[in-house]
């Protein structure tokens, strides 16, 4: 089917006992991404030397602020030590903020801290399952006024000052696509993209079924995938979701942009240089990339 990447989300995947043997067999046919909020990580070394990138959700460089955005104490703290411990043990390690209104004016400090520590960013951006959604897949976001990105100027702001900023760094893993995207959204309510689910991406729940994205129902399991892709009620449900405009994450906007032969060659446009990030990981057995000790961040 042509896939190129599988993303392990969740909940969190390090959860599971076999996300060892998942990953390994994962990397074998794709660009394998996991996520983590650093509560993990650094037990699972052995099961992370097969991802490609490890990607670790952290809101906030301030401990009191990261730590009320995740409802846990000393999550901070964890994440810290993680990040740190895979980037020791070679380890393609990068850093996730959920972008909110709680954290909208930290946004630029955390990705210049990190990128100056040779630690790419990349971003969500806070969005939540409308309460009509019953027939879906699965959960992800609750609405909470805290996070509900309301400033949308400041949000514009935002987006144009990491364009900015992408001049000066490379490894700030969006797009100008995405953020042009994200800046005409907010500053005109208008999607300039149409949203690709059960194209560019889909995807999988705990319990195999797959789905165009978490907010509709199954379309059937992993194993009939390969039968139905080409049927015309998957590309009825294609039709569909071109004019859906229910969510707002910003992995589905990313993937809809993206998703066909212009958007790769605009991500390889814009990121040629950061290939560099994933080949050593590819060229060495995994788990012995050739990365040098980073620079202590703490
Ligand atoms: S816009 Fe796309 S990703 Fe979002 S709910 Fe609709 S079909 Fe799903």
């Amino acid at each position: 089917m042509g896939t190129l990447e599988i993303v392990f989300s969740g909940g969190n995947p390090l959860l599971r006992d076999d996300i060892d043997e998942i990953l390994a067999y994962a990397s074998k046919f794709f660009v394998t991404t996991i996520y983590d909020n650093g509560s993990l990580a650094a037990e699972k070394i052995e099961a992370l030397r097969h991802a490609d990138f490890v990607a670790i959700s952290l809101d906030s460089l301030n401990p009191e602020k990261n730590d009320y955005l995740k409802g846990v104490k000393g999550a901070w703290q964890k994440a810290m030590e993680s990040i740190q411990t895979l980037k020791e043990n070679g380890i393609l390690v990068s850093v996730s903020p959920t972008i909110s209104q709680y954290n909208l004016d930290e946004i630029l400090g955390l990705t210049k801290y990190f990128v100056e520590r040779d630690i790419p960013v990349w971003y969500c951006l806070y969005s939540y399952d409308p309460p009509e959604s019953t027939a879906r897949s699965f959960g992800i976001g609750m609405k909470y006024d805290d996070y509900t990105i309301t400033d949308k100027g400041r949000i514009v702001k935002l987006c144009y000052d990491i364009m900015e900023m992408r001049h000066k760094y490379n490894n700030i893993l969006i797009t100008t696509d995405a953020l042009s995207a994200l800046v005409n959204l907010y500053s005109t309510g208008k999607r300039t993209w149409k949203c690709r689910a059960l194209q560019s991406f889909m995807v999988i729940n705990h319990r195999g079924e797959v789905s165009g994205c978490h907010l509709h129902e199954s379309v059937g399991s992993i194993y009939d995938l390969p039968h139905i892709w080409n049927s015309s009620k998957l590309n009825d449900l294609r039709r569909k979701y071109r004019e859906c405009n229910r969510c707002t994450y910003l992995c589905y906007i990313f993937y809809s942009l993206h998703g066909n032969i212009i958007g790769n060659f605009q991500i390889i446009k814009e990121h040629w240089k950061n290939a560099k990030l994933l080949i050593p990981a590819r060229r060495s057995p995994k788990g012995h990339s050739s990365t040098s000790r980073p620079k202590n961040f703490k």
